[in-house]
């Protein structure tokens, strides 16, 4: 057996330097470095000052995306600001990931794109994290107060429910846009999946948003064709999008599991 090299080329975020490489079990890990800001307002007194900062006494990894089909983690060490009124150590924040999350900003927006016609389950079982892990994904979307830029052209709407099993023993509404069927984007995560979250949901949009809409696909256990009829007055409803994601979604597993990726 011999070996070439082969260059590639990574999207990094702003301010992110990668400073190192290495394969760990069938995955890829980069080391990474990013820009720190020149001042920083201590979050305990407010009081601002230039970055007083030290590095942590630790390596932290992070999920990142897929990379030939194999996870990529990023491992980067924390800074700390030491406020020099209070005295306050606080953790810098990272240009490409939430504080304590162990995944990437952009691994989240994955994982919501795969959630578009698949399980919590399907999705964990794809990219090989725990189902608890991608409703903590959710679980997040959900905390957050959904907004939809006005300006947003909507052409396409999927509502689904998914069931949070693990954490809270709950159904949310998904909304998403399918405008582009191939990059599918979350909308809203709404607590429930009856009317009301359907309902809240839509009434994100602006009357010119819905009436911009042309199609809408959704789960058909529930009652969003209804809802959706209702205020869409310009969409058809089409039937199958989410069974023939979940279909596809199945042979790829299967694809991947005959040729022995693993991820
Ligand atoms: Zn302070």
């Amino acid at each position: 057996m011999h070996s070439v090299n082969v260059e590639i080329e990574v999207d990094l975020p702003d301010g992110v330097t990668v400073r190192g490489y290495e394969r760990h079990r069938g995955a890829h890990v980069f080391e990474v470095d990013f820009d720190l800001p020149a001042r920083f307002a201590c979050p305990k007194c407010r009081h601002e000052d230039a970055a007083n900062i030290r590095l942590k006494n630790e390596v932290l990894p992070v999920r990142d995306l897929d990379l030939f089909g194999q996870p990529t983690f990023w491992v980067y060490q924390p800074s700390l600001h030491q406020c020099p009124r209070c005295r306050q150590r606080t953790q810098l924040p990272t240009p490409f990931t939430r504080p304590r999350a162990a995944y990437t900003y952009r691994f989240e927006e994955w994982v919501l794109e795969l959630l578009v016609g698949l399980s919590v389950e399907e999705v964990a079982r794809r990219l090989g994290v725990s189902a608890e892990m991608v409703e903590g994904i959710l679980d997040h979307r959900l905390q957050e107060q959904p907004t939809i830029p006005v300006e947003a052209k909507i052409t396409s709407i999927g509502m689904d429910e998914l069931s949070l099993k693990k954490r809270h023993k709950l159904y949310v509404t998904v909304m998403s846009d399918l405008s582009d069927p191939e990059h599918p984007r979350v909308l809203a995560v709404v607590k429930g999946r009856d009317r009301e979250a359907a309902e809240k949901c839509l009434a994100l949009l602006t009357p010119e948003q819905r009436a911009a809409v042309r199609s809408h696909r959704t789960d058909m256990s529930a009652v969003y064709p209804q809802v959706c009829s209702e205020q869409l007055p310009n969409s058809q409803l089409v039937l199958d999008r989410f069974h023939v994601a979940k279909h596809l979604g199945e042979m790829v597993d299967r694809v991947r599991k005959k040729h022995g990726v693993s991820s």
